[in-house]
């Protein structure tokens, strides 16, 4: 198969989440609604059922979630819930909702109100102190209540074999998300940031298994060709979604490559793989105590400002030349964490611009001239 029909069928995938959901019903399948950040999703996955990330939507109108939500949350949770109201995701067994931020805490609740028994919602809080043994400790009993949920809507017992064994397949998944990103600015001429985006964007929407197979084929066949003669400007992207075809299609026709990403959505969730050996709870638990730079996370030393200088040194190490911040409406971690991003890479003379962007943007105009005039000083 060609490269080019591999990552059209990754984008197929991820521009019809609903059709896969479908599909997965219609296999006889359970499926599991993860909301971003840090589900252990392994666990959906050792239970037999299926993770189905749940990052909003670029297609849809924000309307009946409107009824629920303060006007002042972020599109992403309020098209989440959106699309538990509106039938696109309905047919869902379960809901994980993470509350790493302060719109997400409030909205596990209104999840809970506005869908009812319809759909269990399993909530689950991550500790802020993730490094110490009680936090760790605290970890493992919030993942072992969402074991037990999952067990329930399983209806079977998962053993910690069965999560060994989903360890595994996801940090081979992981492992071949990395190795695609790298062959993704050394191939860029082939790997659009449209393609990039989808060729990620799938991975919320498929069993890890099958999606690792279908990406380590791409990633051989990548590794075939010529790196490519870049003529254009490469960036690195930050943010929490930057999947957006149409502002993509802004970097292609100013030849921007994406030589690395600083995405919620996309490499923030694939940097960090769990023990595959031991008791896996306590794996899962310091999977996500190792996470580390990302605004989301409580970090002791941030006086230091680790996490620009990581973003700085992302930029340098990737070979781009600029950053672009996609900033989403309303996120206050992105928002407080900008001056100290900035400052990083002011430091370190790497150019940035700052976007802000959501899910109901529908005029691009003003991205698009801001865009172009940054490829051009770059
Ligand atoms: S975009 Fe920001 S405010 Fe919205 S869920 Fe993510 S972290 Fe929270």
């Amino acid at each position: 198969m060609s490269i080019e029909l591999m990552m059209k069928q990754f984008q197929d995938i991820a521009y019809n989440p609903n059709k896969q959901l479908a599909d997965f019903k219609a296999a006889g399948k359970k499926v599991i609604g993860v909301l971003p950040y840090y589900a252990p999703e392994e666990l959906v996955y050792a239970a037999g059922m299926v993770p189905m990330g749940m990052w909003g939507s670029n297609k849809k109108t924000i309307s009946r979630a409107k009824e629920y939500c303060a006007t002042f949350y972020c599109t992403i949770a309020q098209l989440a819930l959106e699309m538990l109201l509106d039938g696109t995701m309905d047919q869902l067994d379960g809901l994980i909702t993470p509350t790493i931020c302060d719109t997400l805490r409030p909205m596990s609740q209104n999840f809970r109100v506005a869908i009812g028994d319809k759909i269990p919602t399993i909530f689950l809080a991550h500790p802020q102190n993730r490094f110490a043994d009680w936090g760790l400790k605290f970890c493992m009993d919030q993942y072992n209540d969402v074991r037990k949920m999952l067990d329930k809507i399983s209806g079977h017992e998962m053993t910690d074999e069965d999560i060994r064994k989903a360890i595994k397949v996801y940090n081979a998944s992981r492992a071949a998300r990395r190795e695609f990103v790298k062959l993704a600015n050394e191939h860029c001429d082939v790997v659009t940031p449209t393609l990039r985006s989808a060729v990620l964007k799938a991975s919320w929407f498929m069993l890890k298994d099958e999606y690792t197979e279908k990406l380590v084929a791409l990633n051989e066949e990548l590794k075939k060709l010529p790196k490519a003669n870049w003529k254009g400007v490469k960036v690195v992207t930050s943010g929490i979604v930057c999947d957006n075809p149409k502002l993509l299609a802004i970097f292609e026709e100013n030849n921007i490559a994406i030589a690395a990403d600083d995405v919620a959505h996309e490499s923030r969730a694939f940097r960090t793989d769990a023990d595959e050996t031991g008791d896996p709870m306590l794996a899962l638990a310091k999977q996500f105590a190792n996470t580390d730079y990302d605004v989301l996370l409580y970090d002791p030393a941030s006086s230091s400002n680790r996490r620009g200088e990581f973003v700085a040194n992302l930029v340098k190490e990737s070979g781009a030349q600029g950053l672009i911040l996609f900033m989403q409406q309303f996120c206050d971690p992105e928002e407080m964490e900008y001056p100290y991003l900035k400052k990083a890479l002011d430091e370190a003379g790497i150019p940035h611009i700052k976007l802000g962007v959501d899910q109901q943007m529908r005029d691009f105009g003003q991205a698009s001239t801001a865009i172009q005039a940054f490829a051009d000083v770059l």
